[in-house]
């Protein structure tokens, strides 16, 4: 089987309109500027007669045996890296030998080993493995070794939802009453809210403890937008509420600044982390100075479901766990469901993102009472939903 078409398409769709899609937003690194800081929410388009505009870009590599192996979402950078760069690395390519793929790929764009060009070959080797599911007729997971369970237990995340602790509340009750067993927050404040920021996080996950019951698995993501004495004061004083864990407390690169928190806060409240770094020298790189108690790369970014393998071996050998970013549901759903419980014991599932870039397949994954079932589509499950698409523009 041999590679015949690279193709970037952006599918535009639509969704109800009537109210915001975004009811908040979470912290931001360039928050420590005011006038950023007081941004709200970027809103979804509104077409002529009020509905939402969707519009998405996948990735389909076509081969000469009629397979087409599809990814998404790509960003439109993430598009142009795979069509500038790794076009001619794949046409004529086998699409079943995807190491030898992967090592052309990282070898031919030595820039690429981090960033937007390793969120290319992400792209590319997930779409790979769609094709090698639909080659052998069963899901990607079956592939890796999997299934190693039925079901996977997941954890909502409420990115995008309203901070006002009423509504908290009420969010945090129908998720349970929907049998999630974990949910986490996105705060808006950070460092520079200085003591009245870590008061307002407090409340928050004490509104989310009081809605949710003792036995609810409470998360906070800081989203790289918090300093070393935030991050201490809402850990020491969160600490009667159980909090499961803190992540990505600092900027990616600061290695020195984890060093020092685990030092502060380890032993009592977990650090999570790792969605923004890239490939396995990446968290090796953290798993050296036993930075996180728990590692998140994600297989739509950090380097393809092929690499977050690699990673998973590494985050086992030493002894911690690994629960990948939500980015891409299906390729999350390979990973999980072919790695022991012990090292990826549940995913994440975004409430608003996983839906909306689900918007255009035919058999989207949806958590059910908390859990998610093992996919039975062959490949990764991309099958489009043609009644979704209202317009395809390929990109060049
Ligand atoms: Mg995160």
């Amino acid at each position: 089987m041999r590679i015949v078409d690279v193709r970037c398409v952006e599918y535009l769709g639509a969704l109800p309109g009537g109210e915001p899609f975004w009811r908040d937003r979470l912290r931001r690194p360039v928050d420590v500027y005011p006038e950023f800081a007081a941004r709200g929410p970027q809103q979804l388009p509104e077409l002529p007669g009020g509905e939402l505009e969707v519009r998405q870009i996948f990735l389909h590599i076509d081969t000469d045996e009629g397979i087409t192996g599809t990814t998404a979402v790509l960003s439109a950078e993430q598009a142009h890296a795979v069509s500038a760069a790794l076009r001619s690395v794949l046409l004529g390519a086998d699409p079943l030998a995807g190491e030898r793929v992967w090592d052309l790929a990282y070898r031919s764009a030595i820039h690429g080993r981090a960033g937007t060009g390793m969120l290319a070959v992400s792209a590319v080797d997930c779409a790979l493995w769609d094709i090698r599911g639909q080659y052998f007729g069963v899901p990607a997971h079956v592939l890796l070794g999997g299934p190693t369970r039925d079901t996977a237990p997941v954890y909502a995340s409420t990115l995008g939802d309203s901070l006002d602790l009423d509504d908290v509340r009420a969010r945090t009750r129908e998720l349970r009453a929907q049998g999630f067993g974990g949910v986490k927050w996105f705060p808006r404040w950070g460092s520079n809210d200085g003591h009245a920021g870590v008061d307002k996080v407090v409340r928050l996950v004490a509104a989310v403890r009081e809605a949710g019951g003792d036995d609810l698995e409470i998360m906070l993501d800081a989203w790289n937008s918090w300093d070393i004495p935030f991050t201490v004061a809402v850990a020491r004083e969160t600490e009667h509420l159980r909090l499961r864990w803190i992540e990505e407390p600092l900027l990616p690169d600061d290695s020195a600044g984890l060093k020092s928190l685990r030092t502060l806060v380890g032993g009592r409240t977990q650090l999570a982390g790792g969605e923004h770094e890239y490939t396995r020298w990446g968290i090796a790189r953290l798993l050296r100075d036993d930075l996180l108690d728990l590692y998140q790369a994600d297989p739509h970014w950090g380097g393809g479901i092929s690499e977050m393998t690699r990673i998973g071996a590494l985050v086992s050998a030493a002894g911690r766990q690994f629960i990948p970013h939500g980015q891409s549901v299906q390729c999350n759903a390979a990973l999980t469901f072919a790695s022991s419980p012990a090292l990826v014991p549940e995913m994440e599932y975004l409430l608003r993102l996983a839906p909306l870039y689900q918007h255009f397949l035919a058999e989207p994954i949806r958590p059910e009472n908390g859990v998610i079932h093992a996919p039975r589509a062959t490949g990764l499950g991309m099958r489009l939903n043609d009644a979704a698409i209202r317009d395809a523009r390929p990109l060049s």
